[in-house]
């Protein structure tokens, strides 16, 4: 198949809708970022790339690291992770504060924010310390994408903690159901920090093909989890990566995603590729606009969904 004459295709079908929705602006300094930009990304198992627009622009992964840090937390616990977080879709905004005081501190799963929030704490005890913990999720982060100047961006981070007042509330609710074992903040903002990684779509593609083989990078020919794990890690991107939206985005472009406020969206085609797209202007769910049109758009033409 070729794939950059696809990838030509969809940037020209996606073109009028670029810019479309809104920047994510509850973190002042996302909403500086420039809407009208897009990028997209494939890389396939033996290493070809393919890209289009800004794909090599970096931009805040938000979200997107919660995949990173659930793979390290799964490696690290495997089952007794789910001792504290579910694997079930929550139907619910990412920052939801209601589920979680219903279900006593257990978040519905580790893409929702509180989830992360557990996760990133799992992370904190087993590295006994919030820097030598964000380090290794850095390490982790610039091993699978292959690229070493991977970084926070110190101004995101900052902007978060000056404005996560639900996320703070978060923490807090976890913590007083006992579900958290270090300070709630040390853990809000380690999270923040995580989420202010930057990376560009062919970065992150890279990074996804991991989770398209069965745990194993094929290029680094290196295991980052189980096949097992993996099953489960796409599984809970396919039911949980796009919060209340994960339905749909199962519906119309059928792969394991996970998207962040940031505009990104990555998505894996188990067996054969890593995708990432990008574009910053959002929908009401907080997944990018033209980015999960573009996606719908690669899955019709090429007919590589999981369906
Ligand atoms: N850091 C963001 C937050 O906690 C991440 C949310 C997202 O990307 N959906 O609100």
């Amino acid at each position: 198949m070729d794939y950059q004459k696809i990838l030509d295709e969809i940037y020209k079908e996606v073109k009028p809708y670029i810019g479309k929705g809104k920047v994510a602006d509850y973190i002042p300094e996302l909403a500086k970022v420039n809407p009208k930009q897009f990028g997209m990304s494939v890389v396939t198992l033996d290493g070809e790339l393919f890209s289009v627009g800004d794909a090599q622009k970096r931009f805040s992964i938000q979200s997107i690291s919660k995949v990173f840090t659930f793979t390290m937390a799964l490696k690290m616990y495997s089952k007794e992770l789910y001792k504290r977080v579910g694997v079930e879709p929550s139907g619910t905004p990412f920052n939801s504060l209601v589920q979680l005081e219903y279900e006593h501190g257990k978040p519905r799963n580790p893409f929702i924010n509180a989830g992360a929030i557990v996760v990133t704490d799992s992370l904190i005890s087993y590295y006994k310390d919030e820097f030598i913990t964000l380090e290794n999720i850095l390490g982790f982060i610039r091993e699978i994408s292959k690229k070493g100047d991977i970084n926070i961006n110190p101004q995101v981070a900052k902007s978060e903690m000056e404005h996560g007042y639900r996320n703070r509330a978060l923490a807090n609710l976890i913590k007083s159901f006992g579900n958290l074992d270090n300070d709630p903040i040390t853990c809000v903002e380690t999270y923040f920090k995580h989420c202010a990684v930057e990376m560009s779509c062919e970065e992150l593609a890279h990074s996804m093909l991991f989770l398209a083989n069965r745990g194993t990078d094929p290029l680094l020919k290196k295991e980052f989890c189980s096949p097992t794990q993996a099953k489960r890690i796409n599984a809970v991107m396919l039911t949980c990566g796009h919060y209340d939206a994960s339905g749909e985005f199962a519906f119309h472009v059928g792969l394991p995603g996970k998207s962040g406020v940031g505009g990104g969206i990555v998505a894996v085609v188990p067996g054969k590729m890593g995708i990432c797209v990008w574009s910053p202007a959002l929908n009401r769910y907080g997944n990018s606009y033209a980015g999960t049109i573009a996606l719908e758009l690669f899955t019709q033409k090429t007919g590589l969904s999981i369906f």
